[in-house]
């Protein structure tokens, strides 16, 4: 028997299976989607088995035999293998990326580099003796310091270096207790305990008679300690085994079960229209303005696939979003959800992962990677706020959570629902072309009308010589709010807003040794940080040019904001949400829940708070400057623009009290806030599509963009030259090849980054040229310690 099998090796010039011969001891047992260590080369490496076979184009004596099983039931089906294909070829990455990214990272197994020892210790120097002790080998961190000694053992061959792979502990464990069937082994017990002791357990024993507890439930109620269970066990009174369990990422609030809503007549329309093709691969195109009930009509349509006996997967781009999201989802259909989202522990995710394996769920609520969710009898796939970029992997596999949505609705034969209040251009752009069925809500469901937004021209601010971040008209309707009760949202787009430290004498700012960008001030930590790297520094007090102390901050984080408005309203309760303030797990959810109890009367954030708030009290949203993302060196920068400017808008006024929206800016005319002010999609889209036909971009054209790095400026360079040269040669003269050009970001922890950006319409010939461009990476390259990456259809250029 033989085993095609993927192994997880990066540096080989062909990306294929190879054989391997199946032992005898396992032939019953292999199958293909199962994990396996294998020996390549001179070591070990995992791989899954992707086909098991009689026969081998290679001499099957000559076959090096799987080294071992590491699952005794397969963890990828034989779609999820399929769909490994499919992204190899539509996203150009390696087989084995598109593998591991299908499993939770709990199945993933760690490498370790280590040092194994090859001759008696007493050869050793003494200096490394110790680091051997009486182990056979030492983990390369370990030896970091004595690298040096341990490469020149190496080259005597006393030591030999070596790669292991560690297998997580991924699965929970309880311990349980089942008790003897036997009344006299009960009544014989004598326990090394006084008689009150010992006759409270008689009780207890003769009342559970071979019954099974956990053990901690015995503790607790029988009122003995663990050795005691473990001395009991002894004596034939007990037996232990362990029990297999899941963690439980409980939320904070309590779930109430509800019912479903009658729908509003837009909505029954759009409802049935989706109800008439379940079973069918179609894809939907929801396009509802901020609280038209999209939600609503989600759940309702999975209570139809789940009567059918089939199972929804649910997207949710973000973190911050699935508290809420989740708890709507729970509410109506229970202990049925699982939930798959990175604010989980690996061990969690694990354990939703396996309740979905073995079909205990019916629907999963997640971010991007739950399009994987190993479901059999798929009835239905949701994204909503499908034109979020977090549904694009932004590393290798570089898929859209989209395209495999598609891809998957086509094997289960059952409908997508791509739901939005701004989709993206290109599914717009689908489903006028009917590609995509479009839906539309533009009414909100509980009819409340939209908020009522105003443009504030910043120019005007400083004119009337206002300085601060708050224009006259939003520090007013702030303390209006806050005499009514009622809360506000402040939103400052973060991207190209942090604080950085400049010299008014020299013009110096300060910048990351490592990389080509400026430090961020933490006012936390009072240190200096590159985003990027992760470097950091304490916070200077002179110019390390000039030793000026002008030194100065800059930019307005949202610890500045904070204190402005400590100034500008000294009583308000202020909640902050932002990077800083959601590192601990479970963060996100105990600051939207604690401005949802209405602890606090302004909730202060970034990107995180635009989406999914939906508190009735919330009458006053605030974006402090509409321009950021405006300005970004981006072809989505209007769209990205747009849609923050709607989503956010989309956050006042929900319930009966109405909304009122300020958007400050320094370009009030620009389209794309003009047109977000009253959400007039349509007309947004029209400009926009003219903008993009213009300037070449997509959905009028693809993009295709790869990248070089490497430590060494003149190397990538060249490397980028030959690359674009070799594409220019290659491909149609109709197609566009912009570059080579340094990145935008040009240099990251001291590496280089150089990229070409190819646009094309029809280009028969990419495939091959870009299969051909990494064999060359692969064979040549890659040993100088050039990285590669290619990213189809970037979500930014
Ligand atoms: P969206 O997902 O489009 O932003 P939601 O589904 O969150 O909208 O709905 C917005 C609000 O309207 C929610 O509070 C929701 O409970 C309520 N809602 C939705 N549909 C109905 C309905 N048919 N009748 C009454 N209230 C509804
Ligand atoms: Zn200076
Ligand atoms: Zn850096």
């Amino acid at each position: 028997m033989i085993a095609e099998v993927i192994v997880d090796v990066a540096a080989h010039p062909i990306d294929r299976p190879f054989d391997y011969a199946v032992p005898e001891n396992f032939a019953a047992l292999a199958e293909p989607g199962m994990r396996v260590k294998v020996p390549f080369g001179n070591r070990k490496v995992l791989g899954f088995i992707t086909t098991i076979k009689e026969t081998s184009e290679f001499d099957p004596k000559r076959l090096k035999p799987v080294h071992e099983l590491m699952d005794v039931e397969p963890v990828l089906n034989q779609e999820m293998l399929e769909l490994a294909q499919w992204m190899k070829r539509h996203t150009v990455c390696f087989e084995i990326d598109a593998l591991q990214v299908m499993v939770p990272a709990a199945l993933r197994a760690k490498y370790e580099k280590r040092f194994v020892l090859n001759a008696p210790i007493e050869v050793l120097p003494k200096d490394l003796q110790p680091y051997f002790g009486t182990r056979e080998f030492v983990r390369a961190q370990e030896a970091e310091a004595v690298f040096g000694l341990m490469k020149k053992e190496m080259d005597k061959g006393t030591v030999l270096a070596d790669t292991n792979i560690q297998q997580k502990t991924a699965v929970k464990t309880i311990r349980m207790v089942h008790i003897t069937d036997s009344i006299e082994v009960i009544d014989n017990l004598s326990i090394r305990a006084n008689a009150k002791q010992q006759l409270k357990l008689q009780a207890y024993f003769r009342e559970h008679l071979g019954e099974t507890v956990e053990a901690a439930r015995l503790q607790k109620e029988a009122g003995v300690s663990l050795p005691t269970i473990h001395a009991l066990a002894e004596k034939g009174l007990a037996s232990y085994s362990l029990m297999e369990s899941y963690r439980d990422p409980s939320l904070l609030t309590a779930i109430e079960h509800n019912t479903a809503l009658s729908l509003t007549d837009e909505q029954q329309t759009a409802f049935e229209a989706i109800h008439a093709s379940l079973n069918t691969e179609k894809t939907f195109m929801l396009h509802g303005i901020t609280g038209s009930g999209k939600t609503e009509i989600y759940l309702q349509t999975i209570a139809q696939v789940l009567e059918e006996g089939k199972e929804a997967i649910m997207l949710v781009p973000e973190i911050s979003l699935t508290p809420q999201m989740t708890i709507r989802f729970k509410e109506r259909f229970g202990d049925l959800v699982a939930v798959l989202h990175s604010g989980l522990s690996a061990g969690e995710k694990y354990d939703e992962w396996r309740k979905i394996q073995r079909a205990e769920v019916k629907v999963v609520v997640g971010a991007r990677s739950a399009i994987f969710a190993p479901f059999q009898n798929l009835g239905l796939i949701i994204l909503d706020e499908e034109h979020e970029s977090s549904y694009k992997q932004d590393d290798a596999p570089r898929y859209h959570a989209r395209d495999v949505a598609i891809w998957r609705s086509k094997q289960h034969q059952c409908p997508v629902i791509l739901g939005s209040a701004t989709p993206s251009l290109e599914s717009y752009a689908r489903a006028q072309k009917g590609v995509y069925e479009l839906l539309v809500l533009k009414n909100r469901a509980k009819s409340q009308p939209l908020p009522d937004v105003h443009i504030v021209d910043m120019r005007e601010e400083l004119r009337t010589g206002n300085r601060s971040m708050f224009s006259i008209e939003l520090a007013e309707a702030i303390r209006e709010r806050l005499q009514r009760n009622e809360q506000v949202v402040l939103f400052l787009n973060k991207r190209g807003y942090s604080s950085f430290v400049l010299c008014r004498d020299c013009g110096t700012v300060l910048q990351c040794p490592n990389c080509d960008i400026s430090l961020t001030y933490h006012r936390a930590s009072e240190r200096m940080k590159c985003h990027y790297c992760g470097y950091d520094e304490p916070v200077p007090t002179t110019c390390p040019e000039c030793e000026s102390d002008h030194i100065r901050f800059f930019g307005t984080g949202t610890q500045k904001v904070e204190e402005e408005l400590a100034k500008l309203v000294p009583d308000a309760r202020v909640l902050r949400m932002d990077v800083d303030t959601t590192r601990n797990k479970g963060a996100h959810e105990k600051i939207l829940t604690a401005f949802g109890e209405g602890k606090a009367d302004i909730l202060l954030g970034t990107q995180m708070i635009a989406k999914g708030l939906d508190f009735p009290n919330i009458t006053l949203v605030g974006v402090l400057s509409a321009d950021t993302t405006l300005h970004l060196p981006d072809f989505r920068a209007a769209e990205k623009t747009y849609q923050l400017l709607t989503q956010v808008s989309g956050r006042a006024g929900r319930d009966v009290l109405p909304g009122e929206v300020y958007v400050q800016t320094y370009t009030p005319e620009h389209y794309a806030i003009m047109l977000a002010k009253d959400q007039l999609y349509e007309p947004f889209y029209e400009q926009e599509m003219a903008m993009r036909r213009a300037s070449g971009y997509p959905p009028y054209y693809y993009v295709v963009n790869i990248q070089f790095t490497h430590e060494d400026l003149m190397t990538v360079s060249g490397y980028a030259e030959q690359m674009t040269e070799y594409l220019r040669n290659r491909l149609s003269p109709k197609t566009i090849i912009i570059g080579p050009s340094a990145s935008l970001i040009a240099r990251v922890n001291n590496r280089y980054r150089y990229q070409c950006l190819i646009k094309y319409k029809t280009e028969p010939k990419l495939a091959d040229a870009l299969q051909q461009l990494i064999k060359m990476y692969r064979s040549e390259w890659i040993k100088t310690g050039a990285t590669l990456s290619i990213d189809m259809n970037p979500t930014t250029v």
